[in-house]
């Protein structure tokens, strides 16, 4: 199949603690969202039945809105670290991520998308906690997989595991059913289109916002050094199907919308046949 980039569709992250209201999303032309869990608390103090009624009443908008919720990001903080060489903070956070999917499968959402550690991760500790994360990866894929759903472990900066696409590759190498969340502002050694063409098809969801290649930015597209005719063509290449999912900071939504359009028409003028 021919991927036409002028099909995906648009989406966002978003979480209740947004300016901007889903009412405002859906009105600016975007047709999903990934939905942002509360971070940096324990898992005991995260999944409780408060909060489920808070991320259930914000799917239920989102979907009377016609707004689908493609993906949800599970919660990410030292008490969420999968790469754990303490096994009762490991075991805590499989459990959280466990029960999260079970309220992500009553949502209909597709993607979970999961960072593979925390960070600072010390050098003499790495080679360990890769070990440790991809162990927890095949775990938590193969639960997510008997709920209908794709782990979608993340690319991360600085010293946190999965900052290239080879440790990438190597923490879903012996999980068959993991897949990848491309983040476009998150790799510091190599550019996003040299990631997306080593990973290939296993990519099935994005994070798309621009950065100046030295620290993670989360800018809207066009202002930092992405090559997005690049990171399109390289999304083509591989038949990258999935949304178009932004991760950027803005004040209006109608800013990201824009840079979506001038993307598209960047690569369309680069004689690629948007249509
Ligand atoms: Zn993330």
């Amino acid at each position: 199949m021919t991927i036409n980039p002028g099909q995906w569709k648009l989406g966002t992250y978003w979480d209740d603690k947004e300016p901007h209201s889903l009412e405002q999303i859906r009105e600016a032309g975007y047709s999903c969202i990934e939905l942002n869990l509360d971070n940096y608390k324990s898992p005991a103090d995260t999944v409780t039945p408060e909060n489920f009624a808070r991320y259930d009443s914000a799917v239920q908008t989102a979907k009377r809105l016609g707004l689908e919720v493609w993906s949800v990001h599970l919660p990410f903080g030292s008490q969420w670290d999968i790469s754990d060489l303490d096994d009762t903070v490991r075991e805590s956070a499989i459990k959280g991520n466990i029960q999260i999917m079970d309220w992500v499968k009553g949502w209909g959402a597709r993607v979970l998308v999961i960072h593979p550690s925390f960070e600072p991760i010390q050098n003499e500790e790495r080679a360990g906690r890769l070990v440790k994360a991809a162990e927890t990866i095949r775990l938590l894929s193969g639960e997510a997989a008997k709920r209908g759903l794709h782990l979608a472990v993340e690319d991360l900066p600085r010293t946190c595991l999965g900052n290239n696409a080879e440790e990438i590759a190597a923490l879903i190498k012996d999980a068959p059913e993991a897949v990848v969340c491309c983040d476009s502002n998150h790799l510091l050694t190599e550019t996003p289109e040299s990631f997306i063409r080593a990973i290939g098809s296993r990519i099935m969801t994005l994070h798309i916002s621009d950065y100046d290649g030295v620290n993670e930015r989360h800018w809207i597209p066009g202002r930092g050094i992405v090559k997005w005719v690049e990171v399109v063509r390289a999304l083509v290449e591989i038949g990258y199907a999935g949304p178009f999912m932004y991760e950027a900071d803005y004040e209006n939504p109608q800013d990201v919308v824009a840079s979506f359009r001038a993307i598209l028409n960047a690569y369309r003028e680069a004689g690629q046949g948007v249509q």
